[in-house]
């Protein structure tokens, strides 16, 4: 339409001007007019304008997205409140730790830390920001560095940083310390108490002093072998990510390992049966690893069992579904393990009271070193036990194709 309108006009006003004295200039100016309006395209100026208006728009709702995005990406739980202490906005970090459908709930009713609702009523008093240290036991263990601030229109914004995993390391790291300087200290404090009987009241009695340098030898021993395993321990957890790659035969070393506790075993009048079959005999290893493994699985199955027992190690079917794995089983029977202290065992220090009772010497770092032997080597351990009945530790290496 636009185009047949300038065209008529266009034409009109070629005829005024060579009937009327109509200038040069006029008809230039008018031409132009027509000219632009017959080039004029109504439809793709309103779509370039829709176009212009959608990308404004997409820019600010791509913006809105992208601030989604990062908030979730945080770890930090993000919570805001209104003045009446109601849930207004929780990222996916908050969800995930106290559940979802918690926007427009009372945060008192969602998140019971008591602690945490004092420091968002004293912010709402002195709009001063709070910071406070929370530690949860039930129903897990749980450590929050929480900060508590006033934002605009009486909003509160909470930030709860999860320090669970570095609170538990540093939990483990004192406990240890405690513990490593506690087995120290005892057969210390007994090493000193003998010496100041042997030079104070038993320094004329030869005999007396023969049977305390005896005890004091058996308790620097003691000490011995603990500064060995604490040093062992040490040197598996520095190298627990380097993965072995050795061909290990599995029966060969077997066969040194009962050879190497030969002494102990005709102690207690104790018979070994070993059979490792063809298939699952070379494993990917190291050996001198995997042999401090077996060395502490069969010193543990004599010391943990009565004399004139059998200790059996032999494949087995249970393998946890894992495929190009052997399975070695260790099998005793001895005093067991009580079904709540299995789970503990591997744990450093860690002794059942059955055997704490029965005095029998042990450090309770063996099944320690052990587990992070297996770990490095991509394997697993299972431990099966009845008290009174014995126990099998299943070992799980990778076989050596
Ligand atoms: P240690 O033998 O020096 O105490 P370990 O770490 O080797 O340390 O073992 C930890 C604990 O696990 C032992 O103190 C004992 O309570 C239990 N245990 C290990 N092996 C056996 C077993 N074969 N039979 C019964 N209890 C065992």
């Amino acid at each position: 339409m636009l185009k047949i309108i300038s065209t008529i006009g266009f034409l009109v006003t070629i005829g005024l001007f060579l009937n009327s004295d109509i200038t040069v200039e006029i008809l230039f100016v008018i031409n132009i007019f027509f000219i632009i309006i017959f080039f004029y395209n109504p439809v793709s100026a309103l779509k370039s304008a829709q176009r212009v208006s959608s990308e404004v728009a997409e820019t600010k709702f791509g913006k809105n997205e992208l601030q989604e995005f990062f908030i979730n990406q945080i770890e930090d739980i993000i919570i805001i409140l209104n003045k009446f202490n109601i849930i207004t906005y929780i990222n996916k970090s908050g969800t995930e730790n106290f559940g979802t459908n918690l926007e427009g709930n009372h945060i008192g009713s969602e998140i019971r830390i008591p602690d945490l609702l004092d420091a968002i009523d004293q912010n709402k008093i002195d709009k001063k920001i709070k910071k406070i240290d929370i530690e949860l036991t039930i129903p897990v263990f749980k450590f929050y560095k929480i900060s508590v601030s006033s934002i605009k229109s009486d909003h509160t914004l909470i930030i709860i940083r999860d320090f669970t995993e570095m609170r538990k390391s540093q939990n483990m790291r004192s406990d240890f310390i405690a513990n490593a300087s506690h087995e120290l200290r005892t057969p210390l404090v007994s090493l000193k108490g003998f010496l100041e009987t042997i030079t104070d009241s038993a320094k004329d009695d030869p005999k007396s002093q023969q049977k305390f340098l005896e005890i004091m030898k058996s308790e620097a021993n003691k000490m011995e072998v603990l500064i060995e395993e604490l040093m062992a321990l040490s040197r598996i957890e520095l190298q627990e990510h380097i993965r072995p790659k050795d061909k290990v035969d599995i029966k060969e070393m077997l066969e040194n390992v009962i050879l190497l506790n030969s002494k102990k075993i005709k102690e207690k009048k104790i018979s070994v049966v070993l059979e490792i079959n063809d298939k699952e005999r070379y494993v990917i290893g190291d050996r001198e690893k995997l042999s401090a493994v077996f060395l502490n699985l069969l010193d543990n199955a004599i010391k943990y069992s009565g004399s004139s027992k059998t200790i059996t190690i032999k494949n087995s079917e249970n393998k946890n579904n894992l495929i190009n794995y052997a399975a070695i089983s260790v099998i005793d029977e001895g005093f067991g393990i009580a079904p709540q202290d299995i789970p503990r065992i591997t744990e450093r220090f860690f002794r059942a009271d059955n055997v704490k009772k029965l005095k029998i010497d042990g450090t309770g770092l063996g099944l320690a070193i052990t587990k992070h032997i297996i770990n490095q080597h991509k394997g697993e351990i299972k431990i099966l036990s009845k008290e009174g009945k014995g126990s099998e530790f299943i070992v799980l290496l990778p076989l050596f194709n």
